[in-house]
């Protein structure tokens, strides 16, 4: 018999709509990525660090002028200090950085707590450590999270929680007070955190993005999880960075060198160059996001859907609970056929999904692609 470590789980949903989206020629707003370029001082500079020859193995924590670059970023947005040695280690996108965090920490029997709907990669890493996912709903409608029913949740083998804001799928982002309850609760319980925070610029309407970096016992307790692929718009140069305590860089390192070894050169020396160059340029993104954002849900204003704009992250919901009665992922594939338009379901993102009529749609592309999918669904 061949044996199947994650019985059950398939070809991630992005990556099937996406192939579907190309197969019938329909408007992609379901896998998470711009589809407009990068700056171009960026994609210059990782041109000319390939051709000058920047093409042999970096560093196994990543080339010290982006963990440098990544610590002045944290100075001068988050007002938080870090020590680039000991602290910051640059992988191969913030999915493996979860991965080597979980595996790191995971022994079999452990508990995890995961918040639902949550993004699809930490199941099956906790899964794969032999650690047992504890999937607590976040509260219906506003996706925040409901600190007494996450502690009721909590045993002796709990070791490791993970939250994401702004959060993938829902768009809902953590306050202040959601970090002081979690920052109680970790220090009562002695638990782990893994904070998932690849859409940290994408914070809308004058709201604030809260880092478990920004709070010093919760800090010294967590691995903070970032994309450069987000914030600089190359999710396919694949390269990410986790902030952590010495003591939990050291163990999240002995993982990285053997599941990846290193990031790629060229991109790291690109980043690093841009960063210093342009260290404000993530701080533009809220603007240029929340504009891409209410573009779409505007042009949706005369549309069946119901929405609540997104307080953050690149992806808007919609309900489609006056149009159809249909599950997600059947409605999903039909209007991607049907109507040329490709989003992706809700129900994934769950162990198990309550009875809602959500579909979630990535803003994160060029206007004419926004309004012209807005035509579209205001047609169905
Ligand atoms: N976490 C969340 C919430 C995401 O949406 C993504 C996007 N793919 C990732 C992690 C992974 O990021 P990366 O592409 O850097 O691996
Ligand atoms: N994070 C992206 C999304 O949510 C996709 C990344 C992937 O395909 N794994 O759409």
């Amino acid at each position: 018999m061949i044996p199947d470590k994650l019985p059950g789980v398939g070809t991630t949903i992005f990556t099937r709509m996406s192939a579907l989206a190309a197969e019938v020629g329909a408007i992609n707003l379901s896998q998470g990525f711009p589809d407009f370029p990068a700056p171009l001082a960026l994609r210059q500079a990782l041109a000319r660090h390939a051709v000058e020859g920047h093409n042999q193995y970096a560093p196994m924590a990543g080339l010290p002028a982006l963990r440098e670059a990544v610590t002045e970023q944290l100075r001068r947005h988050r007002k938080v200090s870090c020590n680039p040695d000991s602290e910051v280690t640059i992988l191969p996108g913030a999915t493996e950085a979860i991965y080597c965090a979980i595996t790191a920490t995971i022994n079999p029997g452990d508990g995890v707590i995961l918040l639902d709907p949550c993004y699809d990669s930490y199941a099956p890493a906790v899964t794969l450590s032999g650690g047992h996912c504890i999937r607590v709903p976040l509260q219906t409608g506003s996706f925040a999270p409901d600190w007494e029913r996450i502690e009721a949740a909590i045993d002796r083998r709990t070791r490791l929680l993970v939250i994401n804001s702004p959060h993938n799928p829902s768009g809902a982002v953590l306050e202040r007070s959601d970090l002081l309850a979690l920052q109680d609760l970790a220090e009562r319980h002695d638990l782990l955190v893994i904070s998932d925070e690849v859409y940290e610029y994408l914070v809308y309407d004058a709201r604030a993005h809260h880092s478990v970096l920004q709070f010093p016992a919760l800090r010294a307790r967590s691995f903070a999880v970032f994309s450069f692929g987000k914030t600089f718009g190359v999710t396919g140069w694949k390269t990410g960075y986790c902030v952590a305590p010495p003591r939990l860089t050291e163990a999240l390192r002995k993982v990285h060198q053997f599941v990846c070894f290193v990031g790629v050169t060229p991109v790291q020396q690109a980043l690093a160059d841009f960063m210093q160059a342009e260290p404000d340029y993530p701080l533009q993104l809220a603007t240029d996001y929340q504009r891409r954002r209410d573009l779409f849900c505007d042009a949706l204003a005369g549309s069946r859907f119901r929405l609540r704009p997104a307080a953050g992250s690149y992806f808007q919901l919609l309900d489609y609970s006056a149009i159809d009665s249909r599950p997600d992922r059947d409605l999903c594939e039909r209007w991607a056929r049907e109507y040329g338009i490709a989003s992706i379901p809700l129900s994934p993102f769950y162990q198990q999904a309550p009875d809602q009529r959500l579909l979630r749609f990535c803003f994160a592309k060029r206007d004419e692609q926004l309004l012209e999918a807005a035509e579209r669904l205001c047609g169905i």
